[in-house]
């Protein structure tokens, strides 16, 4: 059954008006939804009792239901939720000093296939809808109701590649986005992208006001074909031409997240190259501590070169910050929560 979370508010204005509403319903509707999150349609008591009744015959309300949680130390939580057709995802939720944050999956598996990664262990199956989207977020809400906390920001950075369910991930970010709903800040929402280049075109004439964040690794595109095949459809200078684009169009900063490989793209050099890249851009770059896969070999750089990595790019003119590690002694890294269960599943 179809989650009513699908719905930005002009959608729903549209599917109200199938039903004969005025466009003032969808307002309710969208408060009941994320204002007071109900779960039921039966309490939503200011719609007509046809409406809700029909309503309650074509849609559900959450699209997920918790199969696992793991918290650690640092009260990192993973979730492993079950979809309505039985595939399952993760959500992560972080605690902050700036807020509490939400990171979602946008697709069931992946078929971008970096080497580094636990998402791409099992392709693709299906793209998430904007409603089950959604509905990660609003099951982590509704566990921060009863202390009266929210989620501030929101990354989207879980298993799948946005670009890749374009569409549906914009739906998405209009409905926690709505003034009328959750009113998550679009300045509150990241966008994380392998480097799919007409959609960044795509995303760039839309003119929105969330961030971008682009997933680069590497320097060149010898190295970086190794690690990611996406490079080899859309090359480093085609990626950084599309950029550039991007932020003049848009002036909003833009961040280069480059993950910390021992011995495979962490030396000065790459550091100097990395610079050379980015350099006179409206950008930083965002190491990130990489979070070991048993199944694919590459390790984490140790502190001292992540720390010399950061001095060699700050000395050459570029930003960057160097990403604490979260949720270290569960199975944090992207995937890897998913493909132990499918792995116990079979
Ligand atoms: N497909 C999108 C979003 C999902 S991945 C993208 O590629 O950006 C989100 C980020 O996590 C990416 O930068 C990805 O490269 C990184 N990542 C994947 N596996 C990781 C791991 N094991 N440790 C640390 N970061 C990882």
């Amino acid at each position: 059954m179809q989650t009513i979370y699908d719905f930005s508010l002009a959608n729903a204005e549209k599917m109200l008006a199938e039903h004969g509403q005025k466009p003032y319903r969808a307002k309710q509707l969208y408060s009941w939804l994320y204002r007071k999150r109900v779960q039921s349609f039966d309490e939503m008591s200011d719609l007509p009792a046809a409406l809700t009744e029909a309503l309650r015959n074509e849609y559900c309300i959450m699209p997920v239901r918790l199969l696992d949680k793991q918290v650690a130390k640092d009260r990192t939580a993973k979730y492993l939720f079950e979809l309505s057709d039985g595939a399952t995802i993760e959500t992560v939720l972080m605690h902050f000093n700036f807020g509490k944050s939400v990171c979602v999956s946008t697709q069931v598996g992946c078929n971008m296939g970096c080497a580094f990664c636990a998402s791409g262990l099992l392709k693709k199956q299906r793209d998430l809808t904007a409603g089950e989207i959604v509905g990660q977020i609003m099951y982590i809400q509704k566990e921060l109701d009863p202390q009266g906390e929210r989620v501030d920001n929101v990354v989207v950075m879980g298993t799948g590649e946005p670009f890749d369910n374009y569409d549906n991930v914009m739906e998405f970010c209009s409905v926690i986005n709505s003034d009328h709903g959750l009113s998550i800040g679009a300045r509150h929402i990241t966008i994380s992208t392998c480097g799919i280049v007409p959609k960044i075109r795509e995303f760039a004439q839309g003119h929105y006001q969330y961030n971008l964040a682009v997933s680069l690794h590497a320097p060149d595109d010898e190295l970086r074909r190794t690690l990611m095949p996406v490079d080899r459809a859309y090359p480093l200078d085609e990626l950084m031409d599309a950029l550039k684009a991007y932020s003049e169009e848009n002036h909003r900063r833009l961040t280069f997240e480059y993950i910390l490989l021992k011995g495979v793209n962490d030396s000065d050099r790459h550091a100097e190259e990395l610079a050379d890249l980015i350099r006179g851009m409206n950008a930083y770059v965002n190491l990130i501590p990489y979070n070991a896969v048993d199944e694919n070999g590459y390790q984490t750089t140790d502190e001292r070169t992540a720390l010399r990595f950061y001095d060699v790019i700050m000395k050459n003119g570029v930003k960057a910050t160097l990403r604490s590690r979260h949720g270290d002694d569960i199975d944090a890294a992207c995937g890897q929560l998913r493909a132990r269960h499918e792995r116990n599943r079979q």
